[in-house]
């Protein structure tokens, strides 16, 4: 994909796209060195120039604060994922929906992201090497939801997708089909009209599931993106994680809920941090996170308050707070 190709993938090339202050450089220099920049044109376009606090710019401009020693209890593999892998490339962790990480790239890097130390190398890439996977889901009746997701799943291909999903419709116990992704938000061309084809003919019923942050990452071309699936007949929910610096304050939260609310996206979740080591600066308190929700249920519809969750290795699900 062009758009993709044209992506910015140093400090350097943001900081200077953007006319930020010079005393970031060297910092997020050393930062990427951990965990590669990369942030899609189209992304970029939505930040405000030299305003080192963008909302949209604190989720992917690197930060001297990664490089610290974590804080006690933060970890590289956070929700433990290592012991929910009982083939390569599946996450079996919760009753009747198993997860495929279908690809080992995103199109974005976001600085908190909890896969920033994921093993992704030993996941699988030809469709060959996914039989074990699928012969997992078959011989497993329980699991009726298949979650694609990843890195992102819809870095592959049109065909290769295609591929996958006429694979999984061959198991007779599945019934629906969950795309957990971030391209229509930083890559939204990426919604393309064979997608859309692909979610309306297959015989699993799909879902899909986004992810913003800020009510800022929801304008021009990714929400017509949005609007596309919604209009295309696909569920479409979004998941955002409670951020320091980015949406940690109600006028932020409430502005996300009443633009995902005018798109025809339903808020479901919120997460609280997951943590793994390098972002622990972007970490929102419990109790200023219930505060805020406290505020959200004041504010907006029902419908547009997410549940408040964080993932705990173990659990039978996101646990609410
Ligand atoms: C989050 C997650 C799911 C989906 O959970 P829902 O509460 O159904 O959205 C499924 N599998 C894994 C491994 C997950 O991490
Ligand atoms: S899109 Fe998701 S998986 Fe990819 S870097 Fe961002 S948070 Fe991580």
């Amino acid at each position: 994909m062009r758009s993709l190709a044209e992506s910015i993938r140093t400090a350097d090339g943001l900081i200077d796209a953007l006319g930020l202050p010079e005393d970031l450089r060297e910092p997020a220099r050393a930062a990427e060195k951990l965990f590669p920049t990369f942030v899609p044109r189209s992304f970029l376009a939505r930040m405000r120039p030299g305003d080192p606090a963008d909302p949209l710019l604190r989720q992917v401009l690197p930060l001297g604060e990664e490089t610290a020693p974590p804080p006690p209890g933060y970890a590289t593999d956070a929700v433990g994922d290592a012991a929910a892998r009982p083939v390569p490339g599946l996450l079996h962790k919760y009753r009747g929906r198993a997860l495929l990480i279908l690809a080992g790239a995103c199109a974005v890097h976001c600085r908190y992201c909890f896969r920033r130390h994921y093993p992704y190398g030993e996941d699988p890439r030809r469709l060959e090497d996914w039989e074990p996977a699928f012969e997992y889901l078959e011989n497993d009746p329980s699991i009726r939801e298949v979650l694609l997701s990843g890195g992102d799943p819809l870095m592959l291909t049109d065909d290769r997708l295609r591929q996958v999903v006429e694979r999984l419709e061959c198991i007779p116990h599945l019934t629906r089909l969950r795309v957990h992704t971030r391209l229509p938000i930083v890559l939204p061309d990426r919604v393309t009209d064979e997608l859309l084809a692909l979610l309306r003919s297959t015989r699993l019923t799909p879902w899909v599931v986004v992810h913003a942050n800020h009510a800022n990452e929801l304008v021009g071309d990714c929400a017509a993106a949005l609007r596309a699936l919604v209009q295309n007949g696909t569920p479409v929910l979004n998941q955002a994680v409670l951020l320091k610096g980015v949406n940690d304050d109600a006028d932020a939260l409430c502005a996300l809920g009443e633009r995902l609310a005018d798109l025809g996206v339903q808020n479901y979740y919120l997460h609280q941090l997951d943590r793994v080591a390098g972002a622990g600066h972007f970490e929102v308190p419990d109790d200023r996170a219930a505060a805020l929700m406290a505020q959200m249920h004041a504010r907006l519809p029902g419908y547009a308050v997410p549940r408040l969750v964080r993932e705990e290795p173990g659990a039978p699900g996101k646990t609410p707070l």
